[in-house]
């Protein structure tokens, strides 16, 4: 199922670090060349070979898809000593310390808001310090005014890049919570569903349990029916409430019209059907007021646990048998899952 926009961010960073750490590792290997070859710069040729290979590790590892965000911060710092110690060794003439205005840019890319900000205020302490000392040994210049501009260039791209990326970070957000939630109700939706399941088949170790349970409510068509849909969304969204009380708001899914789903983590089957159980109880002894009616309702629930190499759709698929059953049994009732393991994979490999 679709987990793109849970990885928006994490995918648009790799592809940053991808290309400046390729980059880095050719360029870094060229002037490694050029300084010890042409110029005799034996310690500066050092670091940029010690550059390019470090760069041509990190990026190895990108592709490889096995880094971690403390091996980018360090790749960021690493970025910024290598720098300063450039800006220190050429002369200032060469005008090396003009690509400190790239510096906010690349690392809030990198690192985000708060490790980006970090990194640049660290940045224009370190570097600033080392122009001055190379400026002040040089006459040519006006040092205060050449400071100043260089200060309030870098500040001015600073600020811009902090917008930037604090106005991209909340609209994914924003869009993360539309794309997750049902705009009706406010609950988690069936992507969210998905993404909350493959999230947990990839981490989860042996010892992790998952029971999904299906609510359906009884005779809910009949309040459409009898008071109009517009009561019927205020019972949908009061009775999202009283769920979501008792299990949790991460918990509950709607996934279909009158239909929530409800995952439990860390419950076996006899721990998930009390908790059914109690739910059923809830809404059963509910009273909900809309407008001047009183209204009862009920919920019946299915039941079913998660086993290694089940898939989404089978274990709905079974949840919803048992609902089925206890619809057919009389309603406000909960049944569970009881098949054994073998049945249950024989049911998974004739849905295939
Ligand atoms: P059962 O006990 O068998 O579940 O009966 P039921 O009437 O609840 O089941 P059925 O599936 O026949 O009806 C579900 C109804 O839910 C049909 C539809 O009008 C209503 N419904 C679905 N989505 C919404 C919604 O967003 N708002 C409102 N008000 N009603 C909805
Ligand atoms: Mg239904
Ligand atoms: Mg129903």
């Amino acid at each position: 199922m679709d987990d793109r926009l849970h990885t928006q961010s994490h995918t648009f960073r790799t592809s940053v670090l991808s290309g400046i750490s390729l980059f880095l590792t050719i360029l870094a290997l060229f002037l490694a060349i050029f300084h010890f070859v042409y110029q005799n710069e034996y310690w500066l040729a050092l670091g940029e070979c010690i550059l390019s290979i470090y760069s041509g590790f990190i990026y190895t590892k990108i592709k490889q898809g096995r880094y971690s965000r403390t091996s980018v911060l360090y790749y960021a710092y690493y970025l910024i000593f290598i720098f300063g110690i450039g800006n220190y060794l050429e002369p200032i003439s060469q005008g090396l310390f003009v690509w400190s205005c790239f510096a906010p840019i690349t690392l809030y890319l990198l690192l985000g808001i708060r490790h980006g900000m970090y990194a640049t205020g660290v940045f224009l302490i370190a570097q600033f310090i080392l122009v001055a000392i190379k400026f002040s040994h040089n006459q040519t210049y006006d040092i205060l005014s050449l400071m100043f501009n260089l200060t309030l260039c870098y500040c001015g791209i600073w600020v811009i890049s902090h917008l930037y990326e604090s106005n991209r970070y909340h609209t994914e957000n924003s869009l993360l919570y539309l794309a997750s939630r049902d705009s009706l109700t406010g609950t988690h939706n069936r992507l969210s569903l998905a993404t909350f399941f493959s999230h947990f088949t990839q981490k989860k170790n042996d010892k992790e349990q998952l029971c999904l349970l299906i609510l359906d409510i009884d005779f809910f068509k009949q309040i459409n029916d009898q008071f109009g849909h517009d009561v019927g969304d205020k019972v949908l969204i009061e009775i999202s409430l009283l769920i979501s009380r008792i299990v949790g708001d991460n918990n509950l899914f709607r996934i279909g019209g009158e239909e929530f789903c409800v995952t439990l983590c860390d419950k076996d089957i006899n721990e998930a059907r009390h908790i059914g159980e109690k739910l059923c109880n809830s809404v059963g002894d509910h009273i909900f007021n809309v407008g001047n009616n009183n209204l009862h309702l009920t919920l019946s629930i299915g039941i079913c646990q998660y086993r290694d190499g089940d898939n989404l759709s089978d274990i709905l698929k079974l949840a919803d048998i048992e609902l089925y059953k206890a619809k057919q049994n009389g309603r406000n009732q909960v049944k569970i899952c009881q098949m054994p393991y073998e049945i249950h994979q024989e049911k998974q490999s004739d849905s295939v």
